[in-house]
């Protein structure tokens, strides 16, 4: 009887390791995310469960990408697709033609959307931490839906991670309030939420994606001197050439910010407050 049970044990002991074993094998939910900063929110969200990768690199230009052949196949193996929305992957609907059991999740649900001249959707919305507390939201519903047995984690996890955006953006809040000015000058208008958030102005000196022309430039300068603007806020994936024909007729500080970097958070903190220190 007893060595029964002993025997008893012993498998089940078995049976449970072999268990756990194939449960870490199958722990590591493979997610592929557009945008480097939806792979920090992944991330937090899905802590040690995750196994996130990015399709566009920091640096890339996004308004013109394409997926590879290698990356389209990197997409088909993944467990879920976490996409910006709003306009940002132009591209996708091919690559979902091909892979109708992909789970996707569009983090845009529920932004409020800014629309440019045509209709067309504006794709900057993880850049206010407003907007991207909705985002990490949507990517917690899409990982407990494919992983319902752990969702309690990814609540606690997403929890915490809200909780840094909200301060962040009290901070944002607090700080713009006091500032003199409200207009900046930007290569490319990336900040369209972030200014609509925090009361603030972003000018543009591309024009509609376009290198500008001297009759923009020239208004530009005029602003700049009626305005006392004295920094230019660049993206290292563009031509910095009119920003320095611009910075010098300005007397101007070229300062670079980083829209796609992958520490999102600290990113944003930064880049926030180098707005704020061109207006103080
Ligand atoms: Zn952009």
């Amino acid at each position: 009887m007893n060595n029964k049970r002993f025997i008893v044990s012993l498998l089940l002991l078995f049976l449970l390791c072999g268990c756990v074993e194939q449960k870490e094998e199958a722990s590591g939910i493979k997610v592929v995310a557009t945008i480097a900063p939806l792979q920090e929110m992944v991330k937090a969200v899905g802590g040690d469960r995750v196994i996130v990768s990015v399709l566009i690199p920091p640096g890339a230009e996004p308004h013109s990408f394409e997926p590879s052949p290698s990356q389209m196949v990197q997409m088909a193996e993944a467990d879920l697709l976490v996409k910006n929305g709003a306009g940002l992957e132009f591209w996708m609907d091919k690559v979902l033609q091909s892979n109708e059991n992909l789970t996707v999740v569009d983090t845009s649900e529920g932004v409020r959307i800014i629309r440019e001249g045509e209709g067309a959707e504006d794709p900057h919305i993880w850049l206010s931490p407003r907007n991207s507390q909705l985002q990490v939201e949507n990517i917690c519903r899409g990982l407990m839906e494919i992983d319902p047995e752990n969702g309690d984690y990814y609540l606690q996890n997403r929890d915490r991670y809200l909780q840094k955006l909200r301060s962040l953006d009290q901070d944002f809040n607090r700080t713009f309030s006091n500032t003199t000015r409200k207009t900046f000058i930007v290569d490319h208008p990336a900040w369209s939420y972030f200014s609509r958030d925090y009361g603030l102005v972003q000018v543009p000196l591309m024009e509609s994606e376009q290198e500008p022309g001297p009759r923009h430039l020239a208004a530009i300068v005029d602003l700049a001197r009626n305005e006392s603007i004295t920094t230019i806020f660049v993206e290292p994936e563009f031509n910095p050439k009119s920003a320095e024909v611009i910075s010098r007729e300005m007397n101007a500080t070229v300062i670079s910010l980083d829209p796609l970097a992958g520490n999102y958070l600290e990113n944003l903190r930064y880049s926030g407050q180098k707005i704020a220190d061109s207006l103080a």
